[in-house]
């Protein structure tokens, strides 16, 4: 628990995220509208979407799916009946006054996400529902300099809105809240996860209190659209909230903007109540029915989720639980490793593509599906190690030579003559070569100042260029050097 220091004593922050995230679907929640990100304004837009009268909305099957597979992912309950609701109020960008949303009944309950802390601990967060909604249009205040414009090619997009139990305790929980969600979401295929283009925005519920007492008044911080915003608006507030309290005031409910740009929140409006909405059943709609066997079928078509794949690679391959953890944030991530490994060494593995090949992607800046480097290919360099055929140290130089080439790596230690010498005549000839030389180190050494052994493996590995098998130039050396 990581507590704030006061001038009254210490204070706790209690912390619970609501999540919307854009469904991965081609067409909108009740419309056969295009929901392609970038097109031009207000050409993804049918009647129903600009709420024209008369027009009926049609539930979108591929939606309700990912909506089923997302809570299947989050461990939660299915509510195999859920409602549609209106939530009623006035937005320029809103055009049929009310936005149909989940109240009452959402179509997932309860639900679970464990959390991966960076000191490889790990922490569990209820999820309180998740429901589906349309999302609203877009209010464009920068096209004109006295008018805003409106784009509809949002609305009616679909949403699952993600509600998170106040358990959060940290700024780091969080974010590692909304990365973990983000990687379910993703291996799932159910939202795209894309924070920058808003497929995924997160509202901060945030209050305060001494350690252990009761709950305090929340702020709500609306659409924070990047992890590190996540972060510092919630610090931010918590901080704020803290010196209200200790200067003698109280904390009014209300929903606050995060401004990015000079890193403070401020007021947006004081917290309406969910009876300002009037909500009521979409008369439009009827409830939506689940077949339980339909649920079981996706429930048993599930794949293998992050938090499993994480633990079967602490267990398969001996890493640590935050290497697991590293390697199986990202799906693509995950499979390049297992190709890697694959009847090799996975420790040496594991040490490659985190450092190395991660270390290459992100100086090139491509992800890693796009890596000059395939993951046979990286394997292939591993397996000219394990068997030395080269050393470490060599294979350091052909991994630059695999990104810059696209060759694989047997072709370029032929090609560059980069075998490792184990002939152990040979060795002892470059030994002798350098011996002779050095007389009077030679006699240093003998005469006790050891630390020069490491002098001599260096000249020996210079004169064979790198290529020497460093244990056999070892155990020579030390023969050579005691005689
Ligand atoms: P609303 O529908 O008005 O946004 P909810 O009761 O659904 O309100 O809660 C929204 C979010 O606020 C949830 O994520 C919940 O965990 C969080 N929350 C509730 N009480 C607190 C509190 N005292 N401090 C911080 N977060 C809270
Ligand atoms: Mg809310």
């Amino acid at each position: 628990m990581s507590l704030i220091k006061g001038e009254t004593g210490d204070w706790e922050m209690v912390i619970g995220l609501e999540v919307h995230a854009q469904v991965s679907s081609q067409s909108k929640l009740f419309s056969g509208a295009s929901t392609a990100f970038g097109s031009e304004p207000n050409t993804q837009v049918s009647l129903v979407d600009a709420a024209f009268p008369g027009m009926l909305p049609v539930i979108n099957k591929l939606c309700v799916e990912q909506a089923v597979k997302t809570g299947l992912g989050l461990e939660a309950e299915i509510n195999l009946v859920s409602i549609f609701d209106r939530k009623n109020y006035f937005y320029a960008d809103l055009p049929a006054g009310y936005q149909i949303s989940q109240y009452t009944r959402p179509v997932v309950g309860k639900g679970r996400l464990v959390l991966d802390m960076p000191d490889g601990s790990s922490r569990e967060i209820g999820i309180t529902r998740l429901h589906l909604e349309q999302d609203a249009g877009k209010s464009l205040h920068d096209q004109h300099p006295t008018q805003t414009y409106i784009d509809l090619n949002r609305s009616g997009i679909a949403l699952m809105e993600i509600v998170s139990e106040p358990d959060i305790r940290s700024s780091e929980e969080a974010a590692a809240y909304v990365k973990k969600l983000r990687s379910i979401l993703r291996y799932l295929g159910t939202c795209d996860g894309n924070m920058e283009e808003g497929s995924m925005r997160c509202d901060c519920n945030v209050s305060v209190r001494k350690p252990g007492g009761p709950l305090g008044t929340r702020c709500e911080i609306k659409n924070v659209n990047s992890m590190r915003f996540v972060m510092q608006a919630i610090d931010y507030e918590a901080r704020r909230q803290i010196e209200v309290i200790e200067e003698g005031g109280t904390i009014k409910q209300e929903t606050r903007l995060f401004d990015s740009g000079r890193g403070i929140t401020r007021p947006m409006r004081s917290k309406e109540e969910a009876h300002d909405y009037r909500y009521f059943p979409d008369p439009d709609l009827l409830p939506l029915e689940l077949d339980g066997a339909w649920v079981q079928q996706l429930r048993s078509a599930m794949p293998e989720l992050p938090d499993a794949k994480k633990a079967r690679f602490v267990s398969q391959y001996a890493l640590s639980p935050y290497d697991a953890g590293v390697l199986v944030d990202e799906l693509a991530s995950a499979n390049y490793f297992e190709t890697v490994a694959k009847g090799r060494d996975a420790k040496l593995a594991c040490n490659w593509v985190m450092g190395d090949l991660f270390g290459a992607l992100n100086k090139l800046g491509v992800d890693i599906a796009n890596s000059p480097v395939k993951a046979e290919s990286l394997g292939e360099l591993i397996s000219l190690i394990s068997d030395n055929t080269i050393s470490g140290r060599i294979a350091k130089d052909v991994f630059a030579a695999m990104l810059d080439t696209g060759k694989n790596a047997g072709a370029i230690v032929e090609e560059q003559g980069l075998r490792q010498v184990t002939d152990t005549g040979a060795i002892e000839q470059a030994i002798d070569a350098i011996l002779a030389k050095e007389g009077e180190k030679i006699a240093e050494y003998r005469s006790g100042k050891d630390k020069l052994f490491g002098f001599f493996v260096g000249q020996v590995m210079k004169a064979t260029q790198g290529k020497a098998n460093p244990a056999l130039v070892n155990d020579l050396l030390k023969k050579k050097l005691a005689g």
